[in-house]
């Protein structure tokens, strides 16, 4: 099988097809693993599956070790705390929250063994017949696999060269995300600091044993036509769009040209009728990104992997029968999380008059409606499907 992209989705999905005696090669555009990202967070069944891989103490020992968050004024005030173990440790801070160039480490150091990883690669074509999937690699390779799943994120290039442009599947939620990290002259220890003023915000974390800082921007942009690769570009609108914002922006913004791993992109995402056509599927945030707003990116990728692999293989790798399963057993779970993405979205959007008031968050159905987001998924134990066991 052929899995594209190499963050969380693509070597999770590698892990299981691999238990399942599948045979994995895993395409990756970037050179090498990609660093950096904020911390993502694994709630709820999202944690029952990193049990199940055998990686909960590998992954807890990469954790973030957030004791919580302060808002602060301009001046640095605490206004509210939010503590880890708030709500089981399923709260707004979880008790597993890690750098997702950390988690992606994780995943790909369990795999790299017993799984062919080609980076600085991709998928230039694809066809598919009944019986398989031709591929032509960018590289040049020509190479036929049994199934291919796009995991290759919010821009997926599997997803547009199969189901058709992106413009048709991506939902911009009008705001605009960038992270990147600078010196930790803060003395930043444990807590992570957010700084909102109306419309944007500016955040602050302690990472690798506090000598660095990782910063966060937020701000409502209702269009976004920068591309996704213009790191340039993205910097300026960065500059342009955080002006005026108080607290420690000027300082941050100094380090803004000789940060290591800058990444900035719209706040967006992926609603598909079907997350496979034919023998090629699509996993993680390319089928159904819920975007950074509802904090479960992460964990609908590591469930979703361990439902795809499952089903496939229970399917006797029939790819009609298990992407419709893994898709069943999905679909509710993907849109309480995609529900969540967008009120919070709304409620940082800039206040206009026509705007539709917001929900009373108070009510039972917001309490229903998280408690689907984070458990709302069944994972079948898949007794009678092989299981290699292989874990570290
Ligand atoms: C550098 C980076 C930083 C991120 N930071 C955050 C964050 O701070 N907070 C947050 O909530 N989410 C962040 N995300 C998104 C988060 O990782 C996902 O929402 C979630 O974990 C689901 O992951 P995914 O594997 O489906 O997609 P992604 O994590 O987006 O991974 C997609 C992978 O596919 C690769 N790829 C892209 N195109 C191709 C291609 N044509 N062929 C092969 N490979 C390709 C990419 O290089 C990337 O490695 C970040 C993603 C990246 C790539």
């Amino acid at each position: 099988m052929l899995v594209a992209g190499a963050s969380i989705a693509g070597p999770a999905l590698a892990h299981w097809l691999r238990r399942r005696g599948a045979e994995v090669t895993v395409v990756e555009r970037a050179p090498e693993l990609r660093p950096g990202g904020q911390a993502v967070d694994a709630r709820g069944v999202a944690k029952d599956v990193i049990v199940r891989m055998g990686l909960d103490a590998a992954v807890r020992a990469a954790c973030t070790d957030t004791a919580g968050a302060h808002t602060v004024d301009v001046d640095g005030n605490v206004l509210e705390t939010f503590r880890a173990d708030d709500d089981g440790g399923d709260g707004f801070i979880a008790d597993i929250e890690i750098l997702r160039g950390d988690l992606s480490r994780v995943l790909y150091d369990d795999t790299r063994d017993g799984v062919e990883y080609l980076f600085g690669d991709r998928i230039a074509e694809l066809t598919q017949d009944p019986d398989g999937v031709d591929v032509v690699f960018a590289g040049g390779d020509r190479r036929r696999f049994d199934l291919v799943v796009g995991a290759d994120g919010l821009h997926s290039a599997l997803r547009a060269m199969v189901f058709g442009p992106h413009e048709r599947y991506l939902r911009h939620l009008g705001h605009v995300l960038a992270f990147y990290s600078v010196p930790n002259g803060f003395g930043l220890d444990r807590w992570l600091l957010e700084h909102q003023e109306v419309g944007r915000s500016v955040l602050l974390r302690p990472i690798q044993d506090a000598t660095r800082a990782m910063a966060m921007f937020y701000f409502a942009s209702p269009d976004f036509d920068v591309d996704h690769r213009d790191v340039a570009a993205q910097k300026s609108m960065l500059r342009e769009r955080v002006a005026g914002l108080g607290w420690l922006t000027p300082d941050i913004l100094e380090h803004l040209d000789d940060t290591p791993d800058f990444y900035l992109d719209q706040v967006a995402q992926v609603v598909l009728d079907r997350w496979s056509s034919g023998r090629v599927g699509l996993l993680g945030d390319a089928a159904f990104s819920s975007s950074p707003m509802s904090g479960q990116g992460t964990g609908l990728a590591l469930v979703g992997a361990y439902l795809l692999a499952g089903e496939l293989a229970a399917a006797g790798w029939d790819p009609e029968v298990g992407f419709a399963r893994y898709e069943e057993r999905m679909r509710s779970y993907v849109e309480a999380n995609q529900e969540i993405g967008r009120l919070n979205a709304r409620t940082r959007d800039l206040p206009a008059p026509d705007a539709e008031p917001l929900p009373d968050f108070s009510g039972e159905w917001f309490v229903e409606l998280v408690g689907r987001a984070i458990n709302g998924v069944e994972l079948p134990d898949y007794a009678g499907v092989p299981d290699s066991g292989v874990r570290r």
